[in-house]
């Protein structure tokens, strides 16, 4: 679809695929309520349960090990707070890492007060290390919980890695994965292959905001976080939002179903680092990487200048020094990273999608460009 922005932020939220909004269109007229028995409400559940096959068969699960929630923030909340209750007996150890967004991070703080420790495995230069991993392993671990791809630096951490060594170390603990940034972005990945349970969201693949999904292996105990109606097999009460679940199912379908978007992806992220190594725009390449996230620092000059600067020309980037926009706290992935606190005071986070145009490239460069003139007075 024609965007009114130059958009280089799809890691924030991505625009709606042309298939999710007629997706949507046609799935309001389906307003029947799922749960309800008549024809209107068994229309609405045929919806829903066409959808969960489309996104199930994308994460590589059975339609019945998924479920669908308002947000992936929900979904995790769910994942984090339903295993810390199921998995206690077992053990009052969390592994984690220090660069989680803070839908996983933010829960794990709570239970970390509750009485859980809390491990956090190292992921400078977006690399997990196994004898950290190993030692976790020997501890009396309730459940992990790792996310597979970084959203500030597109870092892709080795869930196979923590697979094997836990394996070897005798470690049966539950492994849940946010996958919200890595959902259709690396090629052949069956999220079940290293994980037990796993986020995904729909408004970073082409859906609209409002639907996510949680996969949880069938056999896997988790006690709800809401209370209702017994929606979502019990899992997730409340009328499930079947124009936005819809939307998501048919974005899904169109991605999954598109083989050149990843190589495209890698396409753009190739000429954009390679043009801006060459203008002495530093770019923080993790040794693996998502095709669609590349971050930048432009050294003595503050992200918020570059985003503003940017913005004033319509174009749309991300400034990767506070956790966001509107929370002006240092952002600690960054630093998990190893950017120096200069660097990650300058950094800037472009994302996008297989979309995004020559011409918009060659916007986005000169903007970047005439941003990296800008000096404090
Ligand atoms: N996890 C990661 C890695 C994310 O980037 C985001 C959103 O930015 C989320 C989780 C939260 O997803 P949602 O916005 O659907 O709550």
């Amino acid at each position: 679809m024609p965007s009114a922005y130059v958009y280089f932020d799809s890691a924030a939220t991505a625009a709606p695929c042309k298939e999710a909004v007629e997706a949507l269109s046609c799935a309001l007229q389906t307003y029947g309520n799922p749960s309800s028995g008549h024809c209107a409400g068994l229309e609405a559940n045929r919806l829903l349960s066409e959808s969960r096959e489309t996104v199930s068969a994308a994460v590589g699960c059975a339609p019945d090990e998924l479920f669908f929630f308002a947000s992936g923030t929900e979904a995790s909340n769910t994942a984090l707070f339903g295993l810390a209750r199921s998995r206690k007996r077992f053990g009052n150890v969390i592994l984690t890492t220090d660069s989680e967004h803070p839908s996983v991070r933010e829960p794990l703080a709570a239970l970390e007060k509750e009485g859980f420790r809390i491990v956090r495995l190292s992921t400078e230069n977006g690399k997990l290390r196994e004898n950290e991993i190993r030692e976790a392993c020997r501890l009396p671990l309730a459940f992990v919980s790792v996310m597979q791809a970084n959203n500030e630096t597109g870092a892709v951490y080795d869930l196979q890695l923590i697979k094997r060594v836990m394996a070897s170390e005798g470690c049966a603990a539950p492994v849940h994965c946010d996958a919200v940034q890595s959902f259709l972005k690396i090629r052949n990945n069956r999220l079940p292959s290293f994980c037990d349970l796993a986020t995904v969201s729909a408004h970073k693949v082409g859906g609209i905001k409002g639907a996510a999904a949680l996969y949880v292996r069938k056999g896997t105990r988790l006690p709800p976080l809401l209370l209702g109606g017994g929606q979502e097999n019990g899992l997730r009460s409340g009328t499930e939002a079947v124009p936005a679940i819809a939307a998501f199912a048919a974005a899904v379908r169109a991605k999954s179903g598109d083989t050149e978007r990843i190589s495209r992806m890698e396409e753009i992220h190739r000429r954009l680092s390679d043009a801006l190594t060459e203008m002495g725009i530093p770019c923080h390449l993790p040794e693996s990487g998502l095709p669609n996230i590349l971050h930048i620092s432009i050294p003595g000059v503050p992200s918020s200048w570059t985003l503003n600067a940017l913005s004033a020309k319509g174009i749309c980037v991300s400034a990767g020094s506070a956790c966001s926009s509107r929370n002006k706290k240092d952002n600690p992935v960054l630093a998990a990273y190893g950017l120096s606190k200069a660097e990650a005071e300058s950094s800037i986070r472009l994302s996008f999608t297989e979309n995004n145009t020559e011409e918009e490239c060659r916007l986005l460069l000169d903007a970047l460009g005439e941003a990296a003139t800008l000096k404090r007075p």
